[in-house]
């Protein structure tokens, strides 16, 4: 017995050392105090989390809905509140509340508990030293979030009429005004400031959270929005960043004006909009870029909820990035009267340079979304018009050829000039050899002279169009293509079996060699947790989880989700240690009979046929001790 201990420990110690990531992966975790951690794992329900993205319903013991990580159109993802952690058996993803985070917002460990932390009212001491920084910015998010909530509590009020009426006549329902938060400044020029003031703000504060702004010569600080429609902007978690504001009278100018750039707001990282639909995009696949605030919020009204806006800049490259981390597909929703904007054509390119497949619906003339899907039956339309969109290319080659002199030849070879090192940018082969052959094929010229151009281009430093730095998507791989764990049956029972009843560990490794079982990834699963045991740690699943790498969690959650009738979990473990000895031993007796066989074919009788053969009678003999239940443990 000492011996199989030792066997296990020994390969243990070897397994243990694989389930590991990299250091790395450990470091942000030391950032915030394990107690907190636990903390906040106990206070944020399972359950509640994942229903904020995934529509459930009870099936036994589970909640049951669409897996968030895979296209399915049947339930396989389960969500177990007793253990806390969610498990799809289609693709094989599993976690717990930080996990589930983690993966949803495609953000870091530290940002998830920090996240869940805000959620549940607890405080997330770092230790990373920016505490000045993070505290400065908390603030700032204080105050967006004061700002929010009395534009929106302003808007109700008799002062508020006007726009209430305005956006009524726009055709936006109470309910959706409200789930967007829109609201109203009041005309005045501090009346956030004396509110926020009262508060605890100081105008310095809310100058740098972007709200007021200070007279010229440091005379005094005013509001910064007023006698506008509000559109409070917010981050992927969803708290408050900034604002768009539009413009109730045709002669106040600007028609749009947002909020500046702050510590915490950043135009070309943020879209309006995404922290709402990004499970909807990835649902479809599909985002839908729109230009303004008004346009999201229609559609979201009449249906379509994959739709953001970049908020009064073009898309960016940061954009892009964000977009493809949720999407394989981008359309570009442009107004009839499009003035063909450059700030649109601006977008194109940058995600023309990037592998994103980029599509443009142009609507008709006079329509823009907003008006288009108010329509009868303008939704349907406009999924159509998304369904059917031509890609990017198309459309941006055809309007730089509409603004050159095909005939002539130094026509084409500005448009060329042009397109060149948009080509340069595409890090895609496949992509860019495309984007070639269309180009040529446009303005009729020689794919191969392109190319010699192309390729002259890209030797010299890659121009950079204003403001811009290369696009650089890096496609994370989606969760989804993650194989579904193939894991033995009885295997996965039994790790379930110790998962959930951890008091068996113990005795399990002084019974069973690592060699019962066949699976590796089970292997290095019970390694985990045998070694764990003898450490003399408590068997914490939800550690586990955020300990091991993907294959891990995903194969730990999944063994977890196992059922046993916990009257006779005893019984059950001793019948699972029984099935996988005696599956061991049918398979080495396998092995004995397999060797026997080809040293008769190849040696004939001697000694080591006859001691295989003992060998071999041994086996049979354990396996009916076995199975007659005399095996004298
Ligand atoms: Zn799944």
């Amino acid at each position: 017995m000492a011996c199989a201990w030792l066997r296990f420990k020994c390969s243990g110690v070897r397994f243990f050392l694989t389930i590991r990531r990299t250091r790395d992966s450990f470091l942000p975790m030391a950032l915030i105090p394990e107690e907190t951690i636990e903390r906040i794992k106990a206070a944020t329900d399972i359950v509640e989390l994942v229903a904020e993205h995934v529509q459930m319903r009870h099936a036994g013991r589970n909640w049951l809905g669409l897996c968030p990580f895979h296209n399915e159109k049947t339930p396989s993802f389960n969500v177990n509140p007793e253990l806390q952690i969610y498990h799809c058996f289609g693709c094989g993803v599993g976690g717990d509340v930080v996990k589930f985070l983690q993966e949803i917002d495609k953000v870091s460990f530290v940002e998830a508990v920090a996240f869940l932390g805000e959620r549940a009212g607890i405080p997330v001491p770092r230790r990373d030293g920016n505490a000045a920084e993070d505290e400065r910015n908390d603030q700032l998010f204080r105050a967006n979030e004061l700002a929010a909530k009395y534009f929106h509590y302003m808007l109700r009020q008799p002062a508020g009429a006007d726009a209430l009426r305005y956006l009524h006549q726009r055709g936006m329902t109470d309910e959706i005004i409200d789930d967007f938060r829109v609201g109203y400044s009041l005309p005045g020029w501090s009346n956030l400031l004396e509110m926020a003031g009262r508060r605890g703000f100081s105008a310095p504060v809310l100058e740098q959270a972007g709200l007021v702004s200070q007279g010229q010569k440091g005379r005094s600080h005013y509001d910064r929005f007023r006698d506008r429609v509000i559109f409070p902007i917010t981050n992927l978690s969803s708290r408050t960043i900034g604002f768009g504001a539009r413009a109730l009278r045709p002669d106040d100018q600007p028609k749009y004006l947002n909020s500046p750039e702050t510590p915490i707001y950043h135009k070309s990282d943020v879209l309006y909009g995404m922290s709402r639909a990004r499970d909807s995009i990835r649902r479809e696949g599909t985002v839908i870029v729109v230009e303004g605030y008004m346009d999201v919020v229609s559609l979201v009204q009449g249906g379509v909820t994959n739709v953001v806006a970049s908020s009064g800049t073009a898309v960016t490259a940061p954009h892009a990035r964000l977009l493809a981390r949720y999407a394989e597909r981008v359309v570009l929703l442009f107004d009839g009267d499009a003035a063909g904007g450059t700030a649109a054509e601006r977008g194109v390119e940058v995600l023309l340079g990037t592998e994103i497949d980029t599509r443009i619906v142009t609507l008709p003339d006079g329509q823009d979304p907003d008006s288009y899907v108010r329509r009868d039956q303008g939704a349907d339309e406009l999924r159509q018009l998304i369904e059917k969109a031509p890609p990017a290319l198309d459309i941006y080659l055809d309007r730089m050829a509409a603004g050159v002199d095909l005939n002539s030849v130094t026509g084409r070879a500005r448009a060329i000039e042009r397109l060149l090192p948009l080509t340069a940018e595409c890090k895609d082969e496949v992509r860019r050899n495309l984007m070639l052959r269309r180009i040529a094929q446009r303005f009729d010229v020689n794919e191969n002279a392109l190319r010699t151009d192309l390729a002259a281009a890209q030797s010299r430093p890659a121009p950079r169009r204003r403001g811009q730095s290369a696009p650089e998507v890096d496609k994370e791989t989606p969760v989804s293509s993650a194989p579904p764990v193939q894991v033995n049956k009885l295997e996965r029972e039994f790790a379930g079996l110790l998962l959930q009843y951890p008091q068996f560990l113990a005795e399990t490794a002084r019974r069973l060699e690592m060699e019962v079982f066949t699976d590796s990834e089970v292997r290095r699963l019970l390694t985990y947790l045998v070694e764990a045991c003898a450490n003399g740690q408590q068997l914490d699943l939800s550690a586990l989880i955020n300990d091991v790498d993907e294959g891990l969690s995903g194969l730990a959650t999944l063994c977890a989700m196992e059922t046993f009738v916990a009257d006779n979990v005893t019984e059950i473990w001793e019948d699972h240690v029984r099935r996988l000895q005696r599956e061991a031993l049918t398979r080495q007796i396998e092995g004995a009979k397999r060797e026997m066989r080809r040293l008769v074919e190849s040696v004939g009788p001697g000694d080591e046929l006859e001691l295989l053969q003992k060998r071999h009678d041994e086996l049979i003999a354990r396996r009916v001790e076995l199975e007659s239940g005399r095996d004298g443990f």
